[in-house]
């Protein structure tokens, strides 16, 4: 393991009628509140009529930014700073889902600055400080809820970059697990193949002596893997829920990575096909990940036998390494496909015409990215031309 200090400063408040700690947790930071969510789910279920009700118990001044998209762009972000300035907005409330939470972390940043919060988003300018923020997050995937990372589009430019700051951790997250019992079905399974792909971006990693990381990786897999088709069967369950739930935030606080850093290619690829097509985070990754691993195999074939192996149920039976590292990729696709994720671009419509255009996006920051191997824009174009 490499040296390392964790300290993750999110208060998580977790479980059925949790809601009601937004009484005790928001007065701390004061009565200016603005509530940001999305397209409107939370009012057809109900939560946001929870929520103003708990925030009208406390006489706090409510304002509101509503319309953050799936993928959310900086237009609505910079809409949110300009409310926080011109009301003076003491504290921000994101609910909804990772699109929600990331677009609040941007607000609760570029409110504190006089950057424009592009110049933050593509790390042009260092956010130094940002208005404190909670969230009640309504859908498990991102892990937003409890890390500092968010993700931001800009439209005109076509491109989406992930950014993040020490002062963009939510102050608390309330997760109850029934907030996610109206999702769709599909919004279900893309919050699964995200939380499922964090871990796999940590798991392949070169650093040595990293038995309990691993372990913590491969429980988390195994448990989707065994509560996902249960899940989709019996979608009001409460304990699937929970757990389902509790997986996404595990597999994206800093508590898997601690002593090594993962790769993270395929989220880098995955964000400039959403960046030119606009298509979910979690379909473009159940559509990417299985082709990156094929490409970068021979980097280390031991690490894909052990996952083969130990979450896949491959059985070694004196076949080859690469035999059985193989399998586990076949097995990971299968399982994704059994659940009703995408398997290639053409299933969003996606063609070779802009593959070139993609390719480009994935080394705008950076000339090569990803940590387990490193890539160039060839080896997008190859993956991409896989995925097709
Ligand atoms: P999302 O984009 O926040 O939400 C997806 C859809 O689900 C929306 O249409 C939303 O509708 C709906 N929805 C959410 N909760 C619902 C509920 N309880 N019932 C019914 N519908 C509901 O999904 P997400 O996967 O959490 O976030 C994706 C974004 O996060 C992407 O931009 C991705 O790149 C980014 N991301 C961030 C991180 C991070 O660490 N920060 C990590 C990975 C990915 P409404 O809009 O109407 O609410
Ligand atoms: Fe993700």
């Amino acid at each position: 393991m490499n040296n390392f200090t964790y300290h993750n400063p999110t208060k998580l408040i977790f479980g059925k009628g949790q809601l009601e700690a937004l009484t005790t947790e928001v007065p701390v930071y004061g009565k200016k509140v603005l509530i940001v969510y999305g397209g409107g789910s939370i009012k057809r279920n109900g939560i946001y009529d929870n929520v103003v009700e708990k925030l009208n118990e406390i006489g706090a001044e409510v304002h509101e930014l509503s319309g953050v998209e799936p993928n959310p762009r900086v237009t609505t972000a910079r809409a949110g700073i300009e409310i926080c300035k011109k009301e003076g907005i003491e504290f921000l409330l994101a609910v909804g889902g990772g699109s929600t939470i990331d677009c609040t972390k941007a607000i609760a940043a570029g409110a504190k600055s006089d950057a424009d919060i592009w110049d933050i988003v593509t790390k042009k300018v260092e956010a130094e400080d940002a208005l404190p923020f909670g969230t009640v997050l309504t859908i498990a995937a991102t892990g937003s809820e409890m890390n500092r990372g968010s993700v931001i589009t800009n439209w005109e430019l076509n491109e989406k970059h992930g950014w993040g700051s020490p002062h963009t951790s939510p102050k608390f997250s309330i997760l109850d697990p029934t907030h996610t019992m109206s999702l769709p079905r599909e919004q279900t399974v893309y919050g699964m193949v995200d939380i499922m792909s964090h871990v796999l971006e940590h798991y392949f990693h070169h650093t040595s002596n990293t038995p309990i990381q691993d372990r913590f990786c491969e429980g988390i897999l195994r448990t989707v893997i065994e509560t996902a088709p249960k899940l989709l069967d019996d979608p009001e369950n409460y304990e699937y829920r929970e757990t389902i739930m509790l997986s996404g935030t595990l597999a994206l606080n800093d508590m898997l990575n601690m002593g090594y850093q993962g790769d993270w290619a395929t989220h880098n690829l995955e964000h400039a096909v959403s960046a030119v097509h606009d298509i979910p985070h979690g379909g473009g990754l159940a559509i990417l990940f299985p082709n990156w691993m094929t490409h970068v195999l021979d980097e280390n074939i031991a690490r894909f036998k052990q996952l083969a192996v130990r979450v896949f149920d491959v059985v070694p039976n004196g076949k080859a390494d690469r035999d059985i590292a193989e399998e586990g990729i076949m097995k990971l696709r299968e399982f994704w496909t059994s659940i009703g994720a995408p398997d290639k671009l053409a299933d969003y419509d996606i063609d070779e015409s802009t593959v070139e255009t993609m390719a480009g996006k994935t080394v705008q920051v950076r000339e090569e990215y990803g940590n387990f191997k490193k890539l160039n824009k060839e080896d997008s174009k190859e993956i991409y031309q896989a995925s097709l």
